[in-house]
């Protein structure tokens, strides 16, 4: 067996890095903005096409967060089915985050067309995937929500599951046409390319150790420099340094391993039609290709933890389970990264003062959603136009026991991986 190399595959194959300056020398701006991901990129370009100065200081490098790492699906909507989301925020305030996201995809496309953002897009779709008999019913309950708020989707039997994925371990799919895949990384990098093209200054390697409202201003500091700006965004997430306020979410990680490049003939049989797929699993798991026709399965769970060993065996176990034929492929990389999952699954605005914002929580669906959040806060603070926002900003966010919730996350995702595994190699 192969030594799995522990690499974020998705920098590997990412263009040019952008290299961009350190910050150095105190400056102002309309708006200063923590944090080089989606929803901060999109921030930026957003407002500085409309006229405003930006900052933008991030503490590594453009994308290194949840942004460069994930999976790359391009869902319409949140994890959450939306019903749910009506009944967690009430019927008006529901309804206007569930149909802000679900054209999510249309503006990630939109910008990657404006833009010229060489990100790999592929917008065939996405399967969700009925991993069990109790799965389908699940996808029977999304698709009549679905329905109910006319989505393009469609309900796929077992045989043409099999037939779209060339897996005859699935159940059966909900295919949503709205959804696609794209190169992560090269997105959030294509994202930050275009708001410096339209006058953002950004800046790379610049942690902010502080930052503190004075006399109606935002002054926002490095270890070199600050910044002063009218508007403050937050745009950390999951990634929150130490030196800001401990995160009020669970963190919940997510891996993925990537196989060698699939020949011609394994490609016309598994995935030929390229979606973006996940399944229905509690502990979900999820596989698409990259633009080598490398196989990329992923599940939760950290790799740096103590079931790291656990999920890699799991993921050879899935790979076999799925596709048999593929058994014998090489994992050649893996890696992993955070995500910020809220109780309710939901993301939040928080008001952190005067025209300061912190936006996290997408709970494992930060492509659409973090290019929405982020596009939507620019455009409220160059109009005032609250309406802007797809969720009200609230004024407190708390929750307790993160560090057992993530505990608990962690070590389901482990014995639920090594049960799989255990399974498997009895013939179960
Ligand atoms: C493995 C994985 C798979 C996922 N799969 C999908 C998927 O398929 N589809 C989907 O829609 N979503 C997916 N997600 C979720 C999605 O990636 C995130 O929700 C999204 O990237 C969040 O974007 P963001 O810009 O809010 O935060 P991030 O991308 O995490 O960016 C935050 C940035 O803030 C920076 N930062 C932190 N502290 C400081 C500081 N003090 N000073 C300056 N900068 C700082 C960090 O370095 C980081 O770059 C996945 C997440 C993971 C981890």
């Amino acid at each position: 067996m192969n030594k799995v190399q522990h690499q974020n595959l998705w920098s590997l194959t990412a263009g040019q890095p952008l290299e961009l300056p350190q910050f150095s020398d105190n400056s102002t701006a309309d708006l200063v903005i923590i944090g080089g991901g989606f929803t901060g990129c999109s921030a930026a370009l957003e407002a500085a096409k409309n006229g405003m100065s930006v900052v933008l200081l991030e503490a590594e490098t453009i994308g290194h967060g949840g942004s460069g790492r994930n999976v790359g699906l391009v869902n319409a909507g949140l994890w959450t089915p939306p019903d749910e989301v009506e009944k967690t925020l009430g019927a008006e305030a529901g309804e206007k985050l569930n149909v802000r996201l679900a054209a999510a995809p249309d503006l990630v496309f939109e910008l990657i067309d404006a833009h010229q953002i060489d990100c790999d897009a592929v917008r065939n779709g996405t399967l969700h995937c009925a991993h069990s008999k109790a799965g389908v019913s699940d996808l029977q309950n999304r698709f009549a929500q679905q329905q109910n708020r006319k989505a393009p989707v469609r309900l796929l039997d077992a045989a043409e599951t099999q037939k779209r994925t060339g897996s005859n371990a699935l159940h059966g799919a909900l295919f949503d046409p709205r959804a696609g895949t794209i190169q992560p990384l090269e997105y959030c990098v294509g994202l930050a390319k275009a708001a410096i093209e339209n006058g953002a200054q950004l800046f790379e390697r610049s942690p902010v150790i502080a930052y503190a409202q004075n006399d109606d201003q935002w002054v926002v500091s490095t270890k070199d420099a600050e910044v002063k700006a009218k508007y403050l965004l937050d745009a950390t997430n999951a990634y929150k340094s130490t030196a800001q306020p401990a995160p009020s979410f669970t963190m919940v990680h997510y891996f993925q391993l990537a196989t060698e490049p699939l020949s011609a003939s394994e490609r016309e049989k598994v995935l030929p039609g390229l979606e973006g797929c996940w399944d229905t699993a509690l502990v979900m798991s999820s596989f698409r290709y990259d633009k080598d026709g490398r196989l990329l399965i992923g599940s939760i769970g950290s790799l740096d933890q103590f079931g790291g060993r656990i999920h890699e065996n799991w993921a050879r176990k899935k790979l076999a389970q799925l596709f048999p034929e593929l058994k014998h492929k090489r994992l050649d990389y893996a890696w992993d990264g955070q995500i910020a999952m809220t109780k309710d699954h939901l993301p939040k605005i928080k008001q952190l003062g005067p025209n300061g914002f912190s936006v996290f929580g997408y709970s494992g669906r930060g492509i659409g959603p973090g290019t929405v959040f982020g596009t939507s806060i620019a455009k409220y603070i160059c109009s005032g136009d609250q309406t802007e926002l797809p969720i009200a900003p609230i004024a407190a966010y708390e929750e307790s026991w993160t560090k057992t919730s993530a505990f608990y996350y962690e070590s389901g995702a482990v014995l639920t991986h090594a049960a799989f595994s255990a399974q498997r190699k009895l013939g179960l």
